[in-house]
């Protein structure tokens, strides 16, 4: 089967986020995004993906850091704010815990410490599943005692490889590039950060986010 053209597609979501005047319409091109991906997904043909073998209440890989674009971490928070306030002050505290247990380390030194990632829920589903990030979307494993093995491996610095839907991660990381190459083309923060640190830094402030996506004010010290 021949390969498939990402380019088109990065252009034209390029385009897209580029072209969104403000923030209720970037969020409106994450949706599409969202959709879009999620379509191409299955309507393409190359790989079985009856052979992945990841499934809700499966939490093994939810304790790596996780990068997100701005636009994410935005539409992650405006979705948590949503809650109601038991809810939200138990997520908060969550974030926090995590954000004081993992932040400055490396990859390798965030899998060492196993903290699982503060959206999961007691059952092990992802509580912000429909805005979770395209980090979290392009990831699938086919095997799932490979991809624990993996994952200890890693903790000590070995790179073990885990048999994936390779389509599904290469579509997900040039939609991240695309919102990136968009934010910037307009003038505005195309960086990732990483989930825990951004989305706490956002619940805390929500009359940043406009600043932050506009003026590239946002660093990681603001994070701490
Ligand atoms: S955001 Fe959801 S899918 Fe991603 S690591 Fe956290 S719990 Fe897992």
């Amino acid at each position: 089967m021949a390969e498939f053209d990402y380019k088109p597609w990065w252009s034209q979501a390029t385009e897209r986020f580029s072209a969104a005047e403000d923030i209720a319409a970037l969020l409106k091109e994450l949706e599409w995004l969202f959709d879009e991906t999620e379509k191409m997904i299955q309507d393409h043909k190359e790989g079985d993906r009856s052979l992945i073998a990841c499934h809700a209440g499966c939490q093994d890989c939810c304790i790596v850091n996780v990068s997100v674009t701005l636009l994410e971490g935005i539409a992650i928070t405006r979705f948590l704010r949503q809650w109601d306030e038991p809810q939200q002050r138990e997520i908060v505290a969550k974030v926090d815990a995590l954000w004081t247990a993992v932040r400055g380390l490396e990859d390798d030194e965030r899998m060492m410490v196993r903290k699982k990632c503060a959206f999961l829920d007691a059952s092990g589903c992802c509580t912000i599943y429909p805005v979770r990030p395209l980090f979290c979307r392009g990831v699938t494993s086919i095997d799932v005692d490979a991809c624990r093995s993996a994952i200890a491996d890693q903790a000590f610095g070995v790179t073990t490889e885990v048999m994936m839907h390779q389509f599904q991660l290469d579509l997900y990381k040039v939609a991240f590039g695309a919102i990136a190459s968009g934010l910037e083309q307009s003038g505005l923060d195309g960086r990732s950060f990483q989930l825990c640190g951004l989305t706490r830094y956002l619940l805390a402030h929500p009359d940043q986010e406009e600043v932050s996506l506009r003026s590239s004010a946002l660093n990681w010290n603001d994070l701490y």
